[in-house]
């Protein structure tokens, strides 16, 4: 089969039941990292880009402008190159090294903003983005956290492969949160295919989804999930049951994953599969899946360097 782009590869990620980290046998990862940009985010790239062709809010010569952890920066520059777009990418300072460069070598620009302000401060990189979007002439910005195009690629891919690589055996489907566009649009998908479903939303120590009190948010270390406001898109109706996880937690299963189980993946896989594995030890004999939205290799300079990890005091 010849694809006319790259962007038509994405999809159709392998499901692989996890053997040594919960040896019960009836917890499988959807391995999003084998989309050719690495990560779930490929596939929301291309839909915001022609839903905002259609609405008319991106024309020719036109410059799309995001804040992003990251990922969905990469989704977007292969589309943006694709379609000859330029991309200017605003990120926050925590976010790794691997992950400015490799937005660079898509193509894209890149403008780096302070972790520790608030999301309404001038300087943080939800303001900049805003900010660029209105003083850049033809400037369009997706805004994933607001684009229903978020939720309906999920609704779209990732629910439908689920449902029909399990041969509609699934129960329980867990991931971690952004921006809610993937647990928005496969936790709908996936209900609307079996209403008896669980859904489980797993959150990092620090982040508002899971914080009692505004003293519980905090910053923290995994990336791409987690907030500290709540996004339009998300429907906290979807979620069933949330776990919370602390960085350290998340990143020695990370380690784990790598180490016992031959799969590379990022912290925020770590976070979800520590969250999935108290849900699926709790109903041994219902198949959970859990989602793995991205590679370790963004992470090679963090999570598995030695000195780093001794440093935040985890190893
Ligand atoms: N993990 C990582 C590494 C991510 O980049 C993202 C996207 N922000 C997510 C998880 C969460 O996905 P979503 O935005 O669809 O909730």
């Amino acid at each position: 089969m010849i694809h006319d782009s790259i962007v038509d590869a994405i999809g159709n990620t392998p499901l692989i039941r996890l053997q040594r980290v919960h040896p019960l046998g009836n917890l499988v990862a959807k391995i999003e990292y084998t989309n050719p940009g690495g990560s779930i985010k490929d596939r929301i790239g291309m839909p915001m880009i022609l839903r905002a062709e259609e609405n008319g809010s991106l024309e020719p010569g036109g410059v799309i402008v995001e804040p992003t952890s990251g990922n969905t920066g990469v989704g977007l520059a292969m589309a943006a190159a694709i379609k000859g777009y330029r991309l200017i990418c605003v990120m926050a300072d925590k976010q790794s090294q691997e992950k400015r460069d490799l937005l660079k070598a898509l193509g894209a620009e890149v403008v780096i903003c302070p972790t520790d302000v608030p999301p309404d401060d001038p300087r943080s990189y939800y303001s900049v983005a805003e900010q660029l979007a209105e003083e850049i002439p033809g400037a369009y910005r997706p805004d994933q956290y607001s684009n229903p195009a978020n939720i309906d690629a999920h609704l779209d891919t990732t629910g439908p492969e689920i449902w029909s690589q399990t041969d509609g055996a699934v129960e329980v489907f867990a991931a971690g949160i952004g921006t809610g566009g993937t647990i928005g649009g496969v936790g709908a998908f996936l209900k609307a295919m079996n209403s008896d479903l669980m859904i489980i939303g797993i959150d990092p120590e620090g982040s508002i989804y899971t914080a009692d009190t505004a003293d519980d948010v905090t910053p923290y270390l995994i990336e791409g999930v987690g907030e500290d406001f709540w996004p339009d898109i998300f429907d906290p109706d979807v979620v069933d049951r949330y776990e919370r996880v602390s960085d350290r937690d998340a990143f020695l299963m990370t380690r784990r994953l790598a180490e016992e189980e031959g799969l590379l993946v990022g912290g925020s896989c770590g976070m979800a599969v520590v969250g999935a594995a108290r849900v699926a030890t709790e109903y041994p004999d219902r198949l959970t899946i859990v989602l793995l939205p991205d590679s370790g290799r963004n992470y090679i300079s963090k999570i598995f360097n030695d000195d780093w990890m001794r440093e935040q005091g985890f190893l």
